[in-house]
């Protein structure tokens, strides 16, 4: 694997180990070891100390999309979150501070120093083209990270919503990745939020400048984290780049649509090629229009 873009992973993947890999941990047991702060809310709180602000935003961003949801769709679920510091993360199930779900849990990441995240991790080369993509946009890179780990919230929040309230989801990425993104993509565009349509630039710049071994989507589902994650990145970033265009053409009826299609199947029943064809015919061919551009050389 050559040197990677890792914080990529951080700002685009928003976690590959989506709902699918992660178990239903007994957070609730986790969380009572920690000593937290918490905040009262319909959206219950947990914070370390010192990010009430962070944790702050983080519920009212949750609250508002649990309450459209219920409301758009008539199915109430409900949700906790935890924002935790590096002294504080989950290590007995990820090695970082991602942000994910577990068992109705958000659990996201308190730290907010993009400085030290990025020049960690990002390549020389990639860094400086993600820098001129962010100055063209105007967008500070603590403006940027923010609004990703925001926007990675809402994503995860999707993943819990598809994968486990509404029960759709196959043992691949790529489809789990539809459901959630478009989950959070719409959530963003209704409440009149830019931040998901900021990342674009971004993913547009990783789709472009990625050197990818492996074209065909099979291989992102097949591989999924095993994949050389620049590999990884460059799916990720196409697949956005996908659920952006679908959405600018036939907006939230697709996401009406893909639950009805999908619903009441069993995981087996998603089969990559049948879920292709499906959203294809969703969407009026763009998804086959855009498996071949994908695939040129
Ligand atoms: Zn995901």
């Amino acid at each position: 694997m050559k040197k990677i873009a890792l914080p990529f992973v951080f700002l685009f993947i928003l976690i590959s180990l989506s709902q699918a890999q992660i178990p239903d941990y007994n957070i609730d047991s986790m969380m009572n070891l920690r000593k937290l702060d918490s905040l009262t809310g319909s959206v219950k709180t947990y914070y370390s100390p010192g990010n009430k602000n962070r944790a702050i935003d983080g519920q009212a961003l949750i609250q508002k999309a649990v309450n459209y949801y219920i409301e758009k769709y008539k199915i109430p679920f409900s949700v906790k979150l935890a924002v935790l510091d590096s002294s504080q993360w989950v290590h007995d199930i990820l090695p970082w501070g991602f942000n994910f779900f577990s068992n109705g849990w958000a659990i996201v990441n308190a730290v907010t120093d993009p400085e030290m995240l990025l020049s960690a991790l990002v390549s020389k080369e990639k860094r400086f083209g993600l820098d001129s993509v962010l100055r063209k946009q105007n967008l500070s890179q603590e403006e940027f990270l923010y609004k990703t780990d925001m926007v990675t919230i809402i994503h995860e929040l999707g993943h819990h919503y598809v994968m486990k309230i509404l029960k759709i989801s196959t043992a691949g990425m790529w489809f789990n990745e539809i459901g959630a993104n478009y989950f959070a993509y719409n959530f963003f565009n209704k409440m009149g939020l830019p931040h998901y349509q900021q990342m674009i630039p971004a993913y547009q710049f990783a789709a472009n400048s990625g050197e990818p071994v492996y074209k065909e989507i099979i291989t992102w589902d097949t591989l999924n984290i095993r994949m050389p994650t620049d590999n990884f990145v460059w799916f990720d970033a196409h697949t956005q780049i996908l659920v952006q265009n679908i959405y600018s053409a036939i907006g939230e009826t697709f996401f009406d649509n893909f639950i009805k299609t999908f619903s009441g199947k069993d995981p087996h029943e998603l089969e990559l090629e049948y879920t292709i064809n499906e959203i294809d015919r969703l969407t009026n061919g763009m998804v086959k229009q855009w498996r071949t551009k994908m695939r040129k050389p």
